[in-house]
C-alpha cells in the first residue's frame, strides 16, 4: 500500500480527520506480520540518508505532533533510531522561554532548519503556535489566526531556497486509548518521569484539540510540505507507516553518493607503493 497517498491530507481539502480510523492496521494484522516490513523500511533509511549525508544536495525536515502520549518520542526512538546521528538533529520544543517570547514564534524555530545533506526532526515544532497557543488562548486570535500563512511561507522559503524536503506527521490516537497510555505510564518505573497533571487538564480540552488540529491540517498542508494523518492506536503500524513515508520519499530523491575527488588509480599505485616500502622498511 502507499501510505504516502493514503494518509496525506490534499492540499485545500478540510482536514476533517473524524473519517480516520486511529486504529487502522491495514494490510498487516499484527506486529508480528509488519515485523520484516518494517525492518526493510528502517535498512532503507539507514542506507539513503547515507547517501543524503554525503551528497549534501538536499535536506528532510521531519515534524512530529500529536497529542500527550501519541507516541512521538516513540517514533524517533524506532525510525529516526536508524539513522547516523551524525547527520540528524532531534529538537523537542517546550513552553518557550522568557527571552523566546520576546521573539516572533518562527525566532526560535529557524535555526534548527536542517542544513543540506542534514535531517532534522522536530518533536512539537513551530505548530504548537496554532494549538495549544490557540486552545488556551495564550495570545489573542488576531495574533494567532495569521500564523497559518506565516507556517505556510516559511515552510515554502526552506524547501524552495534549501532544498528542504518537508514530511510532517500527525500522530492520531483515540481518546480511549490515550487514556489506557496514561495508565501504563503510571506502572511503568522507566516512563513515570514523563507524567505530567498537565496531561490530564489537555485531556478536557479533547474537542478543542481536534478543532485546532483540523485547522491545522487544513490550512498547511501543502505541495511544499504536507501532513499525514498517521492512525496511532498500534505503535507498530505508526511506526511502519512513518518508516514507509520516509524511505519512500528519500528514495524520490535519487541521491547520488559524491564522485571521488581524487585519481583512484593514482591513489592505488601509492597505496601499493608504501606498502612496499614499509615492508622493506620492516
Ligand atoms: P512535552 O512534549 O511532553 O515535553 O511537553 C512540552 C510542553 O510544552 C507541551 O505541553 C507543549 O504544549 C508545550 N509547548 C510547546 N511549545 C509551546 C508554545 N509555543 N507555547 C506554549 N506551550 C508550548
Ligand atoms: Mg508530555
Amino acid at each position: 500500500m502507499d501510505f504516502r497517498k493514503r494518509f496525506r491530507i490534499e492540499p485545500g481539502s478540510k482536514g476533517d480527520f473524524s473519517a480516520i480510523d486511529p486504529g487502522f492496521h491495514e494490510p498487516h494484522a499484527n506486529d508480528v506480520e509488519a515485523a520484516a516490513d518494517l525492518q526493510h523500511n528502517l535498512t532503507r533509511i539507514t542506507n539513503l540518508q547515507r547517501g543524503l549525508y554525503a551528497e549534501r544536495k538536499h535536506s528532510l525536515l521531519i515534524v512530529l505532533q500529536g497529542i500527550d502520549g501519541a507516541g512521538k518520542d516513540g517514533t524517533c526512538w524506532h525510525v529516526i533510531g536508524a539513522m547516523d546521528p551524525q547527520g540528524v538533529e532531534v529538537t523537542g520544543f517546550k513552553q518557550p522561554t522568557a527571552e523566546e517570547r520576546e521573539h516572533d514564534f518562527l525566532w526560535r524555530v529557524h535555526p534548527h532548519a536542517p542544513g543540506l545533506g542534514n535531517v532534522a526532526i522536530f518533536n512539537r515544532s513551530h505548530y504548537e503556535d496554532v494549538l495549544v497557543v490557540r486552545v488556551h488562548k495564550l495570545a489573542p486570535e488576531e495574533v494567532w489566526k495569521p500564523r497559518y500563512d506565516f507556517i505556510n511561507e516559511w515552510e515554502k522559503l526552506i524547501a524552495v531556497e534549501n532544498n528542504t524536503v518537508i514530511l510532517k506527521f500527525f500522530l492520531y490516537i483515540s481518546k480511549e486509548e490515550q487514556l489506557e497510555r496514561f495508565r501504563k505510564r503510571l506502572d511503568d518505573p522507566a516512563r513515570q518521569w514523563k507524567i505530567s497533571e498537565g496531561d490530564y487538564t489537555e485531556r478536557e480540552k479533547w474537542d478543542d484539540y481536534i478543532k485546532a488540529f483540523e485547522a491545522m491540517l487544513s490550512r498547511c498542508s501543502t505541495k511544499h510540505a504536507p501532513w499525514f494523518v498517521v492512525p496511532s492506536n498500534h505503535k507498530w503500524f505508526r511506526n511502519l507507516t512513518v518508516s514507509q513515508i520516509i524511505a519512500d520519499t528519500l528514495e524520490d530523491m535519487h541521491l547520488q553518493m559524491p564522485k571521488p575527488t581524487v585519481d583512484l588509480d593514482e591513489i592505488r599505485r601509492l597505496y601499493h607503493q608504501t606498502v612496499k616500502a614499509e615492508k622493506r622498511g620492516a
